[in-house]
């Protein structure tokens, strides 16, 4: 009887693909988590999830520069 599921590998995906990309973040890639906090004016929360490190470097530093801009003055 044919099997569909492949067997479990190194190479397996584990959880749910990329956002950045759309592929499947296989267990031995680094990945990182990312959580934007709510946003009056962008809709920052839909970017939230799991991405590839490399696909989330350029969402990090967007996210650094936000949360200068929106710490709190005096
Ligand atoms: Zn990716």
């Amino acid at each position: 009887m044919f099997d569909p599921s492949p067997q479990s590998g190194p190479w397996e995906p584990s959880g749910p693909p990329c956002k950045g990309c759309r592929n499947p973040i296989f267990r031995d890639e680094p990945r990182e988590l990312l959580r934007f906090a709510a946003h009056p004016e962008h809709d920052l929360e839909s970017m939230n999830g799991l991405y590839h490190a490399e696909c989330a470097a350029p969402l990090l530093s967007i996210k650094r520069a936000l949360d200068m801009l929106s710490r709190p003055w005096g």
